[in-house]
């Protein structure tokens, strides 16, 4: 299947040549062709499918073959995105895919200034990228309506609803032409957007690719049991070695909170390496510019909070290290999604604390994948004594029991789909702000420490940790 077969037109075609897209993604052979021909669209399918240019391709040879005029405070084509970031990366690719077909694109989110939006919108615009909340300001500001839209996308829906948009939602969708075509992107498919799709679509084509678990088919999964106020030492410790040896190309941080991200950033700057962070109590050009550099490979280490783990396209993220594991398992899938990206192969390192076994178990039970025990490395008591524990009260937890029962450390095996009704009323705190202040719920102290190096380490995973972690 080529691009060419799938009904695109020649602009476009030269778009993608100059992209170096020769085949199209699974999502994309699905999308297009029922796009171009008009109809509305449910998708499952998460970010790393290819989604954005199923959508954004076919509908911007509809806009280009409908041939209306731009309209002054309007736009044509608008795409709803959950985050910032996700939507500058749509408008980036709109313009580049769009770069031959003359069409006017443009993004508004919140974080910036509302008059610099309010003046792009007077001229109007063909294709407009937006987060939900701002849009409505400019709504009400009656700085545009949206009576000239032609097609509206919601993408990564499950995660609008997630951040609290189903009332911004709802106020936009009641302002567009009942004659549109509509096209719903989300990665789950919970009631709650199978309800808004039968609600907002027309008959819709459906298409979908492999749920978000068989993401972590190409990802090597593995844990390493560690106290929470040791984890800085296990990291520091990692990542020393990565980034020398150039193992590590490129490394994604997760932690729960948003002070958790600036203390691991600010520990590991006295340890020499260099880190940025990103999450919502950054400003936006402060996002914008840890972004920058870390895909431009200026800084090879980001610290995040879940707010990165959606949308945001990176590639050659190599690593990724749950600093703290994920209250919510589907967001462990997310995170990790970050690496093995366009086909590419990756490694995902957790750092489990006692108390967070419950959330390894969920996990696990969600990915069905087993993740591969890794021993804490030789040099850990050194590292710890060198560097500190972290002040508990912060991040203290229980005693790591030397008796507690271990399991056998086993091989990672691969992922199998998951069955039907994933994610059905599973979650209720995804997005940034809910999740991020909740905290780890983790007692005090630091306790004895498990020394597990070398003893437990168990076959091929234990030679392969010890190259990530040693
Ligand atoms: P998305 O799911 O839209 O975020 O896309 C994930 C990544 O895949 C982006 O970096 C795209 O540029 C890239 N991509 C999308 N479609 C193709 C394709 N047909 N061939 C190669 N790369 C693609």
């Amino acid at each position: 299947m080529t691009f060419e077969e799938l009904g695109l037109s020649k602009p476009i075609l030269q778009a993608l040549a100059r992209r170096d897209y020769t085949t199209p993604t699974p999502i994309q052979a699905q999308a297009i062709p029922v796009v171009l021909e008009g109809r509305d669209v449910l998708g499952i399918a998460q970010t790393g499918t290819g989604k954005t240019a199923a959508f954004m391709l076919p509908s911007i040879d509809r806009l280009r073959a409908s041939g209306n005029p731009t309209p002054r405070k309007s736009c044509r084509m608008l795409v709803l995105a959950p985050t910032r970031e996700l939507a500058g990366q749509i408008a980036t690719s709109a313009k580049e895919y769009g770069a031959l077909s003359g069409l006017v694109v443009a993004s508004i989110v919140g974080g910036t200034s509302v008059n610099k939006d309010r003046a792009r919108m007077a001229r109007g615009v063909d294709i407009l990228v937006a987060t939900p909340g701002r849009l409505v300001d400019l709504l009400d500001q009656r700085a545009m309506d949206l009576s000239s839209v032609e097609t509206i996308v919601l993408d990564e829906a499950d995660q609008m609803l997630d951040l609290g948009f189903i009332h911004a939602l709802k106020k936009i969708v009641s302002l567009l032409p009942k004659q549109r075509q509509t096209l719903l992107f989300s990665a789950t498919m919970p009631t709650s957007i199978r309800k808004l799709s039968e609600q907002y679509l027309r008959d819709p084509a459906q298409v979908s690719v492999a749920p978000a678990a068989t993401t972590a088919e190409r990802v090597d999964q593995y844990v390493c049991y560690v106290n929470q106020n040791e984890k800085q030492a296990l990291l520091t410790i990692a990542l020393r070695k990565g980034l020398a040896t150039d193992e590590m190309d490129r490394v994604l941080v997760f932690t729960r909170t948003k002070h958790g991200a600036d203390r691991v950033v600010k520990k590991l700057a006295q340890s020499n390496i260099e880190a940025a962070a990103i999450h919502g109590n950054k400003s936006q050009p402060q996002r914008e510019r840890a972004l920058d550099a870390f895909r431009r490979g200026q800084v090879r280490v980001l610290v995040a909070t879940d707010i990165a783990a959606r949308g945001i396209d990176i590639s050659g993220v190599s690593h990724v290290f749950n600093f703290e594991l994920p209250n919510v398992a589907e967001q462990y899938v997310h995170r990790i999604g970050r690496t093995a990206r366009a086909g590419k192969s990756g490694v995902a390192l957790a750092f489990c604390a006692p108390d967070e076994r419950d959330y390894l178990r969920d996990i696990e039970k969600l990915t069905k994948v087993r993740l591969g025990e890794v021993p804490l490395p030789p040099s850990f008591n050194e590292e710890v004594k060198r560097i500190g524990t972290l002040s508990p009260g912060h991040s203290g937890d229980e005693a790591m029991s030397r008796n507690q029962p271990r399991r056998k450390p086993k091989a990672v095996v691969s992922a199998k789909p998951r069955g039907e009704g994933r994610g059905e009323g599973r979650r209720d705190n995804r997005g940034e702000g809910r999740n991020e202040h909740r905290g780890s719920g983790q007692g005090q102290g630091g306790g004895q420490r498990r020394r597990s190096r070398g003893g437990n380490g168990g076959g091929g995973n234990r030679r392969r940790a010890t190259a990530q972690v040693n």
